[in-house]
């Protein structure tokens, strides 16, 4: 869920006139309100994201790391009951805003913002999230996948059905040398073809290289069974097509797929 998230600025404050939660995300207009009316105290400092001012900001890295911010020295902001100018926070931390230490959640205010980022997929605000984006072509790519896939675990059954050959061969064998002692000399052809069958075995296990072409197959797959949003193509991972065209959108940017 982090990925929408990453490089993002939210943006967090009192609602200028209702005295709500504010958040919003810089370089975005919308913004969410969280929150009874008059709610927050005034020690909280305003947010208008529209004009980048707020009490405090949480800045988003590549990596999904999150750097709480104090916005202005006449605010106070505290991360874990200890006053902070700008400290690295998790998701379990405790944020407090003002001298009157109003309590926000974290998680709620990055569900917040993704109800910003989604809210935005109209395609205007460039948060990645535009769309519907065609998905056909991914059926080709996961039925060649399959088809491959399917072939090679075939040739390795027959592999593993030809080593068993050997074995029944010489049982046969053996039963009619105890059964039907007159015919022992026939009896020695099965063993003889049973070692034939079984060096030939030998040779197709040793020549064999399934794993490696599964392999090679799964690496291509990974790079081509992904999002069609140019700004997510996220692996979409060893889902069938059919599963992707029910879902009808990505779980990683939340664009939109057709089918046209
Ligand atoms: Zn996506």
């Amino acid at each position: 869920m982090k990925d929408v998230l990453e490089g993002k600025t939210i943006l967090i404050g009192k609602e200028p006139e209702k005295g709500r939660l504010l958040i919003g995300v810089k370089g975005m207009t919308k913004a969410i309100t969280m929150g009874q009316i008059g709610s927050v105290p005034n020690s909280v400092s305003r947010c208008k994201p529209a004009e980048g001012i707020a009490h405090c900001q949480i800045e988003i890295d590549q990596a999904g790391n999150m750097t709480l911010t104090n916005m202005k020295a006449q605010n106070v902001t505290y991360v874990n009951d200890v006053e902070i100018m700008s400290k690295r926070i998790d998701a379990t931390s405790t944020i407090m805003l003002g001298k009157d230490k109003f309590d926000i959640n974290v998680m709620e205010i990055l569900n917040a913002v993704q109800q910003i980022l989604r809210g935005n997929s109209g395609g205007t605000g460039g948060t990645g999230n535009a769309g519907p984006y065609s998905i056909k072509h991914l059926k080709d790519t996961w039925d060649d996948y399959n088809g491959s896939i399917k072939k090679i675990r075939i040739r390795q059954r027959n592999i593993g059905l030809l080593a068993s050959i050997p074995f029944s061969l010489t049982m046969i064998g053996g039963a009619l040398i105890a059964f039907v002692p007159e015919i022992q000399s026939f009896a020695k052809i099965f063993t003889g073809v049973a070692a034939i069958v079984m060096l030939y075995g030998f040779y197709k296990r040793s020549t064999d290289k399934s794993i490696e072409e599964i392999e090679q197959l799964k690496d291509k797959f990974q790079d081509r069974y992904v999002c069609p949003n140019p700004k997510c193509h996220h692996y979409l991972g060893e889902w069938p097509y059919k599963i992707l065209r029910q879902n009808k959108n990505c779980q990683y940017c939340k664009c939109q797929w057709t089918e046209e």
